[in-house]
């Protein structure tokens, strides 16, 4: 069995569906997973919006919107009279949220959930029936029913021995060996819904190329493999053939577009390569991810974005900093906020952190500690890996730098955009 995993560049329009299907022909045991179609997840997210803030109206136009980009797709791919059941059904319940649902902010995680999840449910139904009507006989995968996550909505990391039993009872019974699964989503406890955090779609590929003891996983995106840098930033990037589990690790923690940070783990657990392929030309080779890789010594730069800098002063100055620094970890830890870089003085504590809806609770949290909190949101990290001398001098003179970490592996800069 291989895993592959489809983002929603590569299922933006009819073309890209197209290439899949010219992808996946011929394949006789593959798990797809498939990421909601281009910006449909950003366009959800403006849906919940509106419905937080009470436009119901707002909401539906939305929802209109989004139906008519995949209704688009429908007709260039299967004729104007063409209708898919399901496809249809999904838009209905959709709009019957909106427009049902007495909506409290104390419940704002779920519905974010509820709403955000149809995106996935609704570009794999039209993947799995295009392929159904093209050659490629598939089972569709309800992956809310396969995955089984913990009670947390909008970033749930997935029971993986639970899930393991569900997702083999699902395709148990299937005559055919092709399954199509969404990404990004799965099913709390208390049977709602939930999702597994932004870019999340690699994550839920890794579990069951884990869980199906896959023969390798592969990530069909928009670049030719995996790049040193981003080439957006950085026109100079260039192409890695072979990268190491805990390098990959690195970088993605860093913030490096290459692959969600949850993934790796859980295929270095049952030694599963990762290939990094580009969508549009199946031919190239891409880049390859393995445990049996020697470390590479090529320099890696990557920016992370979304970063919040907190400053925390200990105004009373008689504090013990391990006791400190155990209560406030504490506080990140209950709010599930993602810490990416700590850095201290005597009586200062810089921590980085992923951006939340959390974090002004956590500032006030921290506040009531006794600690003076400054918060600064337009900051971004900066990593560099394997660096060199060069480079080292370039970071010297930056007067936007806040923080400088060096060890002998990497540099770390936060600094203001
Ligand atoms: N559709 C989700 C997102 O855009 C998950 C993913 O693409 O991996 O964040
Ligand atoms: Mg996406």
């Amino acid at each position: 069995m291989n895993v592959y995993k489809f983002g929603g560049a590569s299922v933006k329009n009819a073309a890209g569906v197209r290439n899949l299907l010219d992808i996946v022909t011929g394949e006789k045991e593959l798990f797809i997973i498939v990421s909601a179609m281009g910006k449909t997840t950003n366009a959800l997210e403006g849906v919940f919006t509106a419905m937080q803030q009470g436009d119901k109206e707002l909401a539906m136009r939305l929802i209109d919107e989004i139906y008519t980009c995949h209704r688009t797709i429908i007709n260039d791919l299967m004729g104007a009279d063409v209708t898919i059941g399901r496809v249809d059904a999904f838009f209905e319940e959709l709009r019957n949220i909106v427009l049902e649902t007495i909506y409290h902010e104390s419940d704002a995680e779920l519905w974010y959930d509820t709403i955000v999840a149809f995106g996935e449910l609704i570009s794999t139904t039209i993947i799995s029936n295009y392929l159904n009507v093209n050659g490629v006989a598939n089972c569709w995968v309800d992956m809310r029913r396969a995955f089984l996550t913990e009670q947390l909505h909008k970033n749930a990391s997935v029971n993986i021995e639970a899930s393991e039993m569900l997702l083999k009872r699902e395709i148990a019974d299937s005559p055919v060996s092709v399954f199509v699964g969404q990404g990004f989503i799965g099913s709390a406890p208390d049977g709602t819904i939930t999702t597994l955090g932004r870019e999340g779609s690699d994550y839920s590929a890794a579990i069951v190329a884990n869980v199906l003891d896959a023969d390798s996983m592969v990530v069909w995106k928009d670049v030719d493999g995996i790049l040193n840098a981003d080439p957006k930033k950085f026109p100079e990037a260039k192409k890695i053939e072979r990268l190491n589990y805990m390098d990959t690790i690195e970088m993605s923690y860093s913030g490096a577009q290459i692959i969600h940070p949850k993934t790796i783990k859980h295929l270095k657990q049952k030694n599963i390569p990762l290939y990094v392929r580009s969508f549009s030309n199946k031919h190239a080779t891409g880049s390859v991810i393995t445990g049996d890789v020697e470390r590479t010594y090529e320099t890696f730069m990557t920016h992370k974005d979304n970063v919040v800098l907190l400053k925390l002063h200990l105004i009373d100055l008689s504090y013990m900093l391990e006791e400190m620094f155990a209560r406030l970890f504490a506080i990140f830890d209950n709010h599930r906020i993602h810490i990416n870089l700590v850095h201290n003085t005597a009586v200062d504590i810089y921590i980085a952190v992923d951006s939340s809806w959390h974090i002004d609770d956590v500032v006030s949290e921290l506040m009531a500690t006794g600690l003076d909190v400054d918060k600064q949101e337009n900051v971004e990290i900066i990593t560099i890996r394997h660096y060199d001398d060069e480079i080292y001098r370039q970071y010297d003179l930056d007067e936007n730098i806040i923080i400088k970490q060096v060890s002998p592996q990497s540099i770390r800069i936060v600094r203001k955009k």
